[in-house]
């Protein structure tokens, strides 16, 4: 580059220059993206095959990578933030949040100890603290933000682990004669489970799913029994994840009888409130924290339910001593480093180096405040009734889960409406079953593949449902009664047809 020094970073004049021509490609695209297809129509290697393969050995100007950027990548995406982008729990980058990630970005600093970043540190637990008091979770429980929820269930565990098994830090878990461990997680639950157990050398199949209710709670009765039974046949039973906010319904597990069969049984219980955790600063979903204060780890995801940008997850502990003994470990090169810290976050879980997430959180919780970010849930959930409401009114359609929060599932069932059938019937195997699984699923793919909205789908009790999750600032009720257009103009076409009730009608 003739301008840029031989050895050095872009010249300060030029660097402003591509910043200034960065807000308006950041803003325009903000402004734009609803235009835009959400998803596009590409096939696995189509995107990379656009570009160079060969390993850059000059450098070169940031307005032809930016061409690139416009030309291949952008097109490349899925819009998460689209506002017709309704799968999964919608979405929640918000302008506020977006600009913490932009300071946070130049700052590039690393939080592992509080003098590697004072000031990443103190404002982690200071949003950590605002949280808490919004959850109304009492002061002996604190936390650490990690990256995912994933990465949290597993800390809790390994904690479980440890108290359960004292020495298992040291020692491990092989050449000791140890029981079985179980872990009990409703039907319903996450995935995660599975992952934290594989990782913790507990195995996947102890991790034991406890069938859930006609509404996808999980069964106490059932939880009882089975660790009962456990307990009997001498494994370890060690833990409950209990779900507030289910991945396909939202559902909320009932927290209180768990706590007591957890108490009874000396296990810890976690809660996966990873989702619908965050909906507790609503006064009028107060009733989802019932039980929490009994548990020894919560997890609530904000970059699902509170708007800040991906990535911020919080893993709250009672007493987060227990959490900082299985993981506190310094190595000589640190040792400078960790003095005269009060908290150092590298010493709550496996991660050293750590960015510098609370500023975004920070940003966008100050913006916003509590009443700005309740007015937007209270919004969502207004949309998904709505939704819902259009979904009855429309004979050939039917609701697949009741409603706790913005999330919708349903299912196209035609002129062959079933009949009414308990929830929590076992799967049908009739051939009629099948095909409106394969007829809801590819109803799903086609508007997934039109580039004009996209949904997610998933099973219950066996089924193929679609399900709509609305967390997005942008979507708005037009984009809502677009969306619900398309189903019903892409059911027509590959269903069997009949005049759709066009919402409002
Ligand atoms: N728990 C629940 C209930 C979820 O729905 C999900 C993901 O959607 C997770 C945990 C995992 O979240 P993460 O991606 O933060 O690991």
């Amino acid at each position: 580059m003739k301008d840029r020094q031989p050895l050095g970073d872009t010249p300060v004049a030029e660097f402003r220059k591509q910043l200034h021509k960065l807000a308006d490609w950041i803003a325009d695209y903000r402004e734009k993206i609803g235009k835009m297809r959400v998803a596009p129509n590409a096939k696995p290697g189509a995107i990379r095959a656009e570009l160079s393969a060969q390993a850059p050995e000059q450098g070169e100007p940031f307005e032809k990578i930016l061409a690139d950027i416009d030309r291949v990548i952008v097109p490349g995406m899925t819009h998460w933030s689209h506002p017709m982008f309704l799968g999964y729990f919608g979405w929640t980058a918000t302008a506020p949040g977006l600009l913490g990630e932009m300071i946070s970005a130049p700052l590039n600093v690393n939080a592992m100890t509080w003098r590697t970043c004072p000031a990443a540190t103190e404002l982690e637990t200071l949003v950590i603290d605002w949280l808490r008091q919004w959850l109304q979770l009492p002061e002996e429980f604190d936390g650490v933000v990690y990256d995912t929820a994933s990465v949290g269930v597993m800390h809790a565990l390994a904690v479980a682990r440890e108290e359960a098994v004292p020495e298992t830090r040291r020692l491990g878990l092989t050449n000791r004669d140890l029981p079985r461990f179980r872990v009990y997680t409703s039907d319903q639950a996450h995935s995660s489970v599975e992952k934290a157990a594989i990782a913790l050398g507990i195995g996947e199949d102890n991790v034991q799913r406890v069938p859930s209710d006609a509404e996808f709670r999980m069964d106490a009765a059932a939880l009882r029994a089975m660790v009962k039974r456990d307990a009997a046949e001498k494994f370890k039973p060690l833990a409950v994840i209990a779900t507030v906010g289910t991945t396909s319904t939202a559902s909320v597990d009932p927290v209180p009888e768990i706590a007591k069969i957890c108490h009874e049984h000396k296990m810890w219980l976690h809660i996966d409130g990873a989702y619908g955790g965050g909906f507790a600063i609503l006064p009028e979903y107060e009733w989802i924290t019932k039980g929490w204060r009994s548990a020894d780890s919560i997890i609530i995801n904000p970059h699902k339910t509170l708007f800040v940008p991906l990535d911020f997850s919080v893993l709250y502990v009672r007493d987060l001593e227990r959490l900082r003994r299985v993981f506190t470990l310094v190595p000589e090169y640190l040792r400078g480093d960790t003095v005269e810290a009060e908290k150092n976050y590298m010493d709550y879980g496996i991660q050293l180096g750590r960015r510098f997430r609370a500023l975004k959180a920070w940003m966008i919780w100050r913006a916003f405040g509590r009443e700005g970010m309740a007015a937007f849930m209270r919004e969502h959930i207004r949309l998904v009734n709505l939704l819902a409401d259009w979904i009855r009114i429309d004979k050939r359609f039917e609701l697949a889960a009741p409603l706790v929060m913005p999330v919708v599932c349903f299912r196209f069932v035609g002129a062959d409406k079933d009949p009414p059938s308990p929830t929590g019937s076992p799967a049908r195997t009739s051939g009629a079953a099948s095909k409106l699984d394969i007829l809801n699923s590819e109803i799903v793919e086609r508007i997934n593949a039109s580039g004009r909205a996209y949904l997610t789908q998933t099973k219950l009790r066996g089924r193929t449902v679609m399900r709509i999750g609305l967390g997005n600032v942008l979507t708005t009720e037009q984009h809502l009664r677009n969306v619900w257009e398309l189903i019903q103009e892409t059911s027509n076409e590959l269903g069997r047809g009949g005049s759709p009730n066009r919402p409002g009608d």
